[in-house]
C-alpha cells in the first residue's frame, strides 16, 4: 500500500561543499518542525503564523544553539511542489552543517523521504500525471538542448493533451456500444460499424505518428549509440580525441593497442553521440585483443551508428574488407582518414563495398580536417537534416512507447472486428484494453509496483 503521508525530509542540493545545502521537508507536520525549530528575525512571524510564499530570515535553533543562519521558504498546501505544506531551508551549503539541520528536523518528527517522493507525492496528490513526472527525470539527466526543451514540454503535459482526447472519445464510442446493447430498442447501431471505423482509423493514426517519433526522441534524450571501427592504426583512437576534443584515448603508433573498448558521450552540434570506441576488427591470435575484437562486434550489433576509419594511405585491405561485411546492414558513415597522406587513394575502390547512399566523407583526424562535414552528415542520417527543437513532440520513454504499442494493437483489433462484421461486443473489449493503455502512460490505474519502480530512480530531494 501507499504509504500514509507522513511528514518527509530530505536534502535537495547534492552533498558537497557548496554555497547552499537545501532541505526540503513536506507534510502536515512541516509548520509545526519550522515553528519549532526556527527563530526568524522578523518578530511578528513564529508561533504558527507563517504566511505562505513568503521569505523568511532567522536562525535553526536546537534547545537554544543555533546550528546554522537560513533563508526559509513557506508553501502551503495545495500551492506547492507536492501539493501538501512544503517548508524549504536554504542552509550554508557545508556537508555538515546540512546534516546537522536535517538531523534535527527527522529528531522532531519528519521520516527521511526516499528517492523522488516529493515528485511522487505529486503525482499522487494529483498536481501532475505520471508522464509529467516522468519527464521531471529526464529533464534533470537531459544531455543537451533538445532534450532539455522536449522534458520541459512533457512536464507541461503535452503528452496528456495528446492521450486524453483521445481517450475520452473511445470511452464515449465503448459507452455508446454498451448502452446500444442493453437497450436496442432506443439505440441503433445501424451503421455504427463505418462510423466506427473512421473513429478508430484517425486513432490509429494519431497513435502511429507518435511513435513515429521515438527513434529520433531517443537518440536526443539518450544519445545515439555509436561504434567506432577500424583497422589497427586506421585513426579511430585520434577521431575519438578529435570528438572529445581532449586527449582521453590513448593514441598510438603500436598497430592493435586499444585493447579494450571505451565509452565516452559527447555532444556535438546538439546531437550527443555514446562513442565506443572498439579496437581494430580483425582475427588475431592475441589472447587479450580477440576479447576486445569480440566485444568489438557485440558493440556493432547494438550500435545505433558505425562510423567506419580507413586509412587512405593504405587504401582497402583485406581487414577493411572483413569489416564492411561486419556492417553490412548498419547505419554508417566511411571515414577516410589521413587524407593529408592520401593522395593515391582510389575512390573507385570502395565502389564494391559500399551502397551508393552511404555517406563516405575524407577527414585528417590528426590535423582536424573533414569534421564539420562529418557533423552535418550525422545531422542529415540521423536527424533527416536537422533536429527540430521546436517539434512539439517527441516520445522518448520506453514505457510509453510499450503502451502506445499495446494501444495500436488493441486498435487494430477493432479494426479487423468491424471490416469482418463481427458483433459490436467484440469492439468493446480491444476498445477498453486500449482505454487503459493510454491511461497508464498518465499513470491512471497503475499498479503500485510501477510506481514504486518509475520513482525510485529519482535523486533524493527531488
Ligand atoms: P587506431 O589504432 O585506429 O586507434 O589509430 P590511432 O588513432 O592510434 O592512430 C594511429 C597513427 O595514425 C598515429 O600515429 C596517429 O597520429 C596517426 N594518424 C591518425 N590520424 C591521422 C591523419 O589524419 N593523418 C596522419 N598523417 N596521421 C594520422
Amino acid at each position: 500500500m501507499i504509504k500514509e503521508y507522513d511528514t518527509i525530509a530530505a536534502i535537495a542540493t547534492s552533498v558537497s561543499n557548496a554555497g547552499i545545502g537545501k532541505i526540503r521537508v513536506s507534510g502536515s507536520d512541516a509548520i509545526r518542525i519550522l515553528d519549532e525549530i526556527f527563530e526568524p528575525y522578523t518578530p511578528r512571524y513564529g508561533n504558527g503564523y507563517w504566511p505562505s510564499h513568503k521569505v523568511y530570515f532567522g536562525n535553526v535553533v536546537d534547545e537554544g544553539e543555533i546550528i546554522d543562519e537560513c533563508i526559509v521558504l513557506v508553501m502551503k498546501a495545495p500551492n506547492s511542489y507536492t501539493r501538501e505544506d512544503v517548508v524549504e531551508f536554504d542552509c550554508h551549503g557545508g556537508v555538515h552543517v546540512v546534516y546537522q539541520v536535517l538531523s534535527l528536523i527527522l529528531r522532531h518528527g519528519a521520516r527521511a523521504a526516499e528517492p523522488g517522493e516529493f515528485t511522487k507525492r505529486g503525482f499522487l496528490n494529483g498536481r501532475i500525471d505520471l508522464s509529467q513526472a516522468e519527464a521531471v527525470m529526464q529533464l534533470i539527466e537531459s544531455k543537451n538542448e533538445a532534450s532539455r526543451q522536449n522534458s520541459i514540454r512533457q512536464i507541461k503535459g503535452n503528452i496528456a493533451e495528446k492521450i486524453r482526447p483521445v481517450r475520452e472519445q473511445i470511452l464515449y464510442e465503448i459507452a455508446h456500444i454498451e448502452s446500444a446493447l442493453d437497450d436496442p430498442e432506443h439505440i441503433s447501431l445501424d451503421g455504427y460499424g463505418d462510423h466506427l471505423l473512421a473513429l478508430v482509423q484517425d486513432w490509429i493514426d494519431q497513435v502511429e505518428k507518435m511513435l513515429s517519433t521515438y527513434d529520433d526522441g531517443r537518440f536526443i534524450t539518450e544519445g545515439i549509440r555509436t561504434c567506432i571501427v577500424g583497422k589497427p592504426n586506421a585513426g579511430k583512437s585520434s577521431f575519438l580525441n578529435v570528438l572529445l576534443g581532449e586527449e582521453r584515448a590513448i593514441v598510438t603508433e603500436v598497430a592493435g593497442t586499444t585493447r579494450d573498448t571505451l565509452e565516452e558521450s559527447v555532444t556535438i552540434d546538439g546531437i550527443t553521440l555514446n562513442i565506443i570506441d572498439t579496437a581494430g576488427i580483425r582475427d588475431t591470435e592475441d589472447t587479450v585483443e580477440k576479447i576486445g575484437v569480440e566485444r568489438a562486434r557485440k558493440e556493432i550489433e547494438h550500435a545505433d551508428l558505425v562510423l567506419f576509419l580507413i586509412d587512405m594511405a593504405d587504401g582497402i585491405q583485406e581487414e577493411d574488407i572483413h569489416i564492411f561485411k561486419e556492417i553490412k546492414d548498419k547505419k554508417k558513415i566511411i571515414l577516410l582518414n589521413k587524407m593529408d597522406i592520401g593522395e593515391t587513394f582510389s575512390m573507385e575502390s570502395l565502389k564494391d563495398y559500399v551502397e551508393d547512399d552511404t555517406p563516405c566523407i575524407t577527414i585528417s583526424a590528426k590535423y582536424r580536417q573533414g569534421i564539420d562535414l562529418f557533423t552535418k552528415e550525422l545531422k542529415k542520417m540521423m536527424f533527416h537534416g536537422t533536429i527540430d527543437e521546436k517539434q512539439d513532440f517527441y516520445l522518448t520513454n520506453a514505457r510509453h512507447k510499450n503502451a502506445l504499442e499495446e494501444t495500436l494493437g488493441s486498435l487494430r483489433m477493432v479494426r479487423g472486428s468491424i471490416i469482418d462484421q463481427m458483433p459490436e461486443d467484440f469492439f468493446t473489449i480491444d476498445l477498453m484494453n486500449a482505454y487503459e493503455m493510454l491511461g497508464s502512460i498518465l499513470g491512471e490505474a497503475v499498479g503500485e509496483d510501477l510506481i514504486e519502480e518509475i520513482f525510485s530512480k529519482f535523486c533524493t530531494g527531488k
